[in-house]
């Protein structure tokens, strides 16, 4: 099981130089990195009471945790990770030392499960206090999918806004035709065109933020932080956060193969977290080396009769294949098609995961 830490700043930033009240009515300076307590007197800075003599007190009691928030602690799944509501300790003697409190988690938030998390403190006498919570991790809920008409077309573009996608914008609302459009960062001069295109009322879904394969697909930490960067551009954009997803590559992709297993755990995290992936059942095929706005017309044309709703993939990264959506739109709509934008009650058109 990967381990997923991401805790709450205030729990692990403890002071390095705490002020703590010595039942003998003296104050000694305490670092983190000169415990025990009296070791730390000799670095009190110049003015604070100095000790003349060791104490002698008996050991105090042990210190007493208390975690903030539900024990077990129910978490929806999420790609944001784990963020624990955090623990406080209070010493007979030493007072609050919530900041002298260490923790550890094992808690892994992007899909169901249950984990922990282990909060300890030490006092000034060396007396040590421990507690742990339970953390399960839930799934999300999800819309059920709606089997559409039969004809329906799925338009979706990838790797874009590009200097192309004002363009293809304008080729839509020609038609009154709404698509889909699955972002990247890959191009910032048109990341502009990302609210444009949910204001002229397309889906906006999460690409990657960079797409790239060997960064993204080297752990579940790795592709949700690049997932969570893309959310937060979309979100700048539209004001709105995305349900719908596409793995670059696919969810069938092989480029991931150098970390075996990633797609069957990213696919699995996803639907826990109630986001709904999609791939492909028609390929425009636009990213051929010798492919033209011809080719894809006629892979369209050729392919969308197969299935009774087609999600067809293109790339408005590509100028040809955005020339070639008004003549799709023609053909389509000519030959009964109606073209819709993917939501999360779209059928789950899913390729076979392959690694
Ligand atoms: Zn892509």
């Amino acid at each position: 099981m990967e381990k997923h830490q991401k805790l709450g700043l205030a729990l692990i930033a403890a002071g390095c130089a705490l002020a703590a009240f010595c039942g003998l009515g003296l104050y000694y300076v305490n670092h983190r990195d000169t415990m025990p307590a009296m070791a730390g007197a000799t670095a009190a800075p110049a003015g604070t009471p100095v000790p003349t003599a060791e104490p002698t007190a008996a050991p105090n009691a042990a210190p007493v945790l208390t975690l903030i928030g539900d024990d077990p602690l129910f978490y929806p799944a999420q790609p944001g990770g784990y963020e624990d509501p955090g623990c406080t300790a209070i010493d007979d003697r030493d007072g609050d030392i919530t900041a002298k409190i260490e923790c550890a988690a094992d808690v892994n938030a992007f899909h169901t499960g249950e984990g922990s998390v282990t909060y300890s403190v030490t006092d000034s006498d060396g007396m040590t206090a421990t507690i742990t919570r339970r953390v399960i991790v839930t799934a999300a809920d999800r819309p059920d999918t709606v089997t559409p008409e039969a004809g329906t077309v799925y338009l979706t573009f990838d790797d874009g806004p590009s200097a192309n996608t004002e363009h293809l914008l304008d080729i839509l609302d020609a038609y009154g035709v709404k698509a889909t459009f699955f972002v990247t960062n890959c191009n910032e001069d048109y990341t502009w065109c990302i609210g444009e295109i949910a204001r002229r009322g397309h889906s906006v879904g999460i690409h990657s933020a960079t797409h790239d394969y060997n960064a993204i697909y080297q752990s579940e930490e790795a592709y949700f932080a690049d997932f969570c960067r893309m959310q937060e551009i979309i979100f700048e954009q539209t004001g709105e956060y995305a349900k719908l997803v596409r793995f670059p590559g696919g969810s069938s992709n092989t480029v991931s193969h150098f970390n075996p297993g990633i797609m069957t755990r990213l696919t699995n995290d996803l639907n826990d977290m109630g986001y709904a992936y999609f791939d492909w059942n028609v390929s425009a095929a636009d990213t051929a080396s010798d492919a033209t706005r011809y080719t894809v017309i006629e892979n369209f044309k050729e392919s969308v009769p197969k299935h009774d709703y087609s999600v067809v993939l293109q790339h408005d990264t590509n100028a040809f294949s955005v020339d070639a959506v008004e003549e799709i739109l023609s053909w389509g709509i000519k030959n009964g098609y109606s073209f819709r934008a993917l939501d999360l009650t779209s059928p789950a058109v899913h390729h076979s995961v392959a690694n």
